[in-house]
């Protein structure tokens, strides 16, 4: 099988799993585990942070660090695509008391206009109370997408006093596609959230920093929801090899969706624009192609390729560490002929 469902599915390689059971390990709970240690400094380092906070997976990044910055009761702006509104189970309202309002814009993309008049800082006790804009860099269901008016945005909320949460699974994607280090776009958020278990190719894991003040009430929160761990460095040890070896080979998974996407506009002409596929994900559309999402995904997979669906018309294809450049152009030309 090729899998291209997602880059959550690699495994760990030979090299990573050495890394693994030789860490140093100690109670991660009383902040005793010297391998997480080294893990939250160094992201929080890389991005330009106080402070790092290991977490179990993207999504609890991403809880922790937009309840530290939006209280219950308060709203929290993001586009409508995006992983915090779709794809955490409405985590943020169930767990965290908090709403979303949205804008929506292609690719996922920052639409500055539509937030300027969705930011509702303080209208009185009418309105509900903007508490932070949260932006996805890149932005998954949008195709992968490197945000283009980041900084502008940045700006404005500076301007505004409001905070910037940034989910940056796969912000690493974002700055070897861009040359943009991951500290210029991670310094601008009060919190940010990493992925190392995307495209980075560890088995588990994410990193929100902030402030050591933001970081603290974090680590509390975590603990409360009973996600505090003891001897974690053995998976921390996996993310700090993933930086190590992981980062700059990234710009291969690029080029393999650039690839697929070439491959499936062949076939399926105005299905997906490569030159807009900028890092590794590849979304095509299906409405002008006349077959359905559910009838591509089976036939790919009765011939050995795995993708997925990200809406009612559009499929996803993921590159990453364990898809070879053959394995790419297998899978691309599967689906193309089912395109066909
Ligand atoms: C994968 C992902 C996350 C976190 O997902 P987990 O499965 O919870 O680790 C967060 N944001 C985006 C944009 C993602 O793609």
């Amino acid at each position: 099988m090729i899998d291209l469902r997602s880059d959550t599915v690699t495994r760990p390689s030979p090299g990573m799993l050495a890394a693994m059971t030789s860490a140093p390990t100690g109670d991660d709970v009383y902040a005793e585990d010297p391998t997480v240690t080294e893990l939250e400094q160094t992201v929080a380092g890389l991005l330009g942070h106080e402070a790092g906070l290991f977490t179990v997976s993207g999504s609890l990044a991403n809880i922790l660090g937009v309840r530290a910055l939006a209280a219950p009761g308060t709203e929290v702006l993001c586009e409508a695509g995006a992983h915090v509104a779709r794809a955490e189970l409405g985590a943020h309202a169930a767990i965290s008391g908090i709403t979303t309002r949205t804008w929506s814009a292609p690719g996922g993309q920052i639409d500055l206009d539509q937030i300027r008049a969705l930011v509702a800082p303080d209208l009185g006790p009418y309105f509900v109370t903007t508490a932070a804009v949260s932006v996805e860099n890149t932005h998954n269901f949008g195709g992968g997408t490197i945000q283009t008016g980041y900084d502008a945005l940045a700006d404005e909320l500076d301007v505004l006093g409001l905070p910037l949460h940034l989910d940056g699974a796969r912000l690493w994607n974002a700055s070897v596609a861009s040359g943009v280090p991951v500290s210029a776009y991670a310094s601008r958020a009060a919190a940010a959230s990493v992925c190392l278990s995307k495209g980075l190719g560890a088995p588990i894991g994410s990193v929100l920093v902030g402030s050591a003040g933001l970081i603290q009430e974090a680590r509390v929160w975590r603990k409360r929801l009973g996600a505090g761990w003891r001897q974690a460095g053995v998976l921390a040890a996996a993310g700090l090899y993933a930086l190590e070896h992981n980062v700059e080979r990234l710009a291969e998974d690029h080029a393999h969706a650039r690839l697929i996407a070439e491959i499936l506009a062949d076939a399926a002409p105005g299905s997906v624009k490569p030159d807009q596929v900028e890092t590794n994900i590849v979304v095509a559309d299906l409405s002008g192609v006349g077959k359905s999402v559910a009838e591509v995904i089976a036939g790919a997979k009765a011939e050995g390729v795995l993708i997925g669906g990200v809406g009612a018309t559009q499929l996803r294809l993921v590159t990453h560490l364990d898809a070879s450049t053959a394995d790419c152009r297998q899978a691309a030309e599967t689906v193309a002929r089912l395109l066909r």
